[in-house]
Formats: C-alpha cells, sequence, structure tokens
C-alpha cells in the first residue's frame, strides 16, 4: 500500500508535468472506485492546474476554483504518458493534458477520484486529519501536548491519522527503534524530553524514505515506474529474528491492534 513517503514522492515527480498546463479532456473509464468518480469530474476541461499539492497522503491537484482529490489506495499508481498511450484494463482514469496524460492504474480499485469545490481542507476526508508529520507544526511540544490525553500504545497514537497523519506501520515502527521506545508504551506516559528524538526520528524516517523513492511493495511504483530502495535500511521492520544492527540483538515481533510490531527489546524501552 503506497505510504507517505510514496505518495510524497508521486507529487514530486507530477508537480512539474502538470503545473501551468490546461486541462483539454477528461476519461472515466471505471467510475466504480473507492467512491463513486463525480460527475463534476468530467466537467474540468478547461481548467488550468496551478499546483500539486499533498495533505497526508490525499494528492490535491489544484485547479483555481477547486480541487482533484486524488488517493492511490492499496494499488494505484499514476503515471504521466504520451496522449495516445492505450489504456491498460486497470487504467480507470486520464486527465488529459494537451501533448500528455496523467493516468490513474489501480487494480484493486480502492484509489480515489473526487472534486472539492471551495476550500479543499474542509473536505469531509481532509478536515479531520492529523498533524502534517513533515511540517514545521510537528514538533516534540505538539506531540507532548497531543499524547497528554491518550492511554493507548505510542505506536497506535503515531498510526491515529486524526493525531498525526501518514505514519503507517512501516513509519511508525521505524520511528520509535531511533527515538529508543517501545512501542507498547501508553503514549501519555512518555516524558517530554523523550519526544525530542521521537519528533525527529519521524522526519527522519519520512525524509530518507522520500529521498529513496519510497519503499519497495509489492504494488507500488513510482511516476518513473521504478521500484523504490529504501527497504534495504530498514531496522526492525519485518526482521524478526535477525540481529539488530546497533547491539545483535535478535528483533522481535508481536501483533499489536491486529498489525505487526518489531523492535529490539535492548535498544528500546
Ligand atoms: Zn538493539
Amino acid at each position: 500500500m503506497p505510504e507517505l513517503p510514496e505518495v510524497e514522492v508521486t507529487r514530486r515527480g507530477l508537480a512539474p508535468q502538470l503545473a501551468g498546463r490546461r486541462i483539454s479532456g477528461v476519461s472515466v473509464r471505471e467510475p466504480r472506485l473507492r467512491w463513486p468518480v463525480p460527475r463534476d469530474v468530467l466537467a474540468l476541461a478547461g481548467r488550468t492546474v496551478s499546483a500539486v499539492r499533498r495533505r497526508g497522503k490525499y494528492l490535491l491537484v489544484d485547479c483555481g476554483d477547486g480541487h482533484l482529490i486524488l488517493h492511490l489506495g492499496m494499488s494505484g499508481s499514476l503515471r504521466v504518458l504520451p496522449p495516445d498511450t492505450p489504456p491498460g484494463k486497470h487504467d480507470h482514469f486520464d486527465l488529459l493534458l494537451g501533448d500528455r496524460l496523467l493516468r490513474l492504474r489501480d487494480p484493486r480499485r480502492f484509489g480515489a477520484v473526487l472534486w472539492a469545490a471551495g476550500d479543499v481542507e474542509a473536505h469531509p476526508l481532509l478536515a479531520h486529519l492529523g498533524v502534517e508529520p513533515l511540517s514545521r507544526a510537528l514538533t516534540p511540544q505538539r506531540l507532548h501536548a497531543l499524547t497528554r490525553a491518550h492511554r493507548t500504545a505510542i505506536k497506535h497514537f503515531l498510526m491515529d491519522g486524526r493525531r498525526v497523519v501518514g505514519v503507517g506501520n512501516i513509519y511508525a515502527s521505524e520511528a520509535l527503534f531511533r527515538a529508543g521506545i517501545s512501542p507498547r508504551r501508553s503514549a501519555k506516559r512518555i516524558k517530554r524530553a523523550e519526544f525530542d528524538a521521537l519528533a525527529k526520528s519521524i522526519k527522519v524516517v519520512l525524509r530518507a524514505a522520500i529521498r529513496a523513492g519510497g519503499t519497495t511493495l509489492r504494488d507500488y511504483v513510482n511516476p518513473e515506474g521504478t521500484p523504490g530502495y529504501f527497504r534495504q535500511k530498514l531496522y526492525v521492520y519485518e526482521r524478526t529474528r535477525e540481529p539488530c544492527r546497533v547491539c545483535r540483538t535478535p528483533i522481535k515481533h508481536f501483533v499489536q491492534g491486529q498489525r505487526s510490531t518489531y523492535f529490539c527489546p535492548k535498544c528500546q524501552k
């Protein structure tokens, strides 16, 4: 499943190819995605794309008076292709931009193509999203304040998109390792000083994954069609019984809220 780094890599690939271009047509071959593709999308021709932004794992194509909201779901990918490229079986949506087209391929159809007129931040899918982890808003102070009311485990807290957005299982596991914090600890019991390391670690793991082009995942390819190379740099994720890269203690694994959690019992307290 594409996570925040993959979506940000996609955004960076798409933005220079789309910004400033006039939409010349829209093609919806399969409207039955996670939510039905609204008819508003068919009326986008004539608008100009001014920017491609991101909020959590949503890509926001700014069309001036509204935003095309794109989500990659479980298996989606976006490519910029020559306008005469024949569509494949899972190529459900095209945004035509004169000499090129933006194409959504999504075999499992959990992705989304939606339209938000006016203030996109007020859209029901975006209005309740938590702090952007790569923004200046994610500080140790903010994390400390947000966790005071939460008895839930710190890993659950980090993965709750209403608190902090876009930190999935891989990045929560890796950030907690780097910060030396056990994933089982109650969020509200983590001390203020420990959030210095945690806030920094969250940004470090996400930025490293973005630089590497996203984590290698089965269904994911970035806009150039090549898999990411972050996986070989992971410290704990899917490394059960392998030696910790810091202390050689075997990495442990347990199931926490139906998700696998990986940690080093010696490095993480
Ligand atoms: Zn260790």
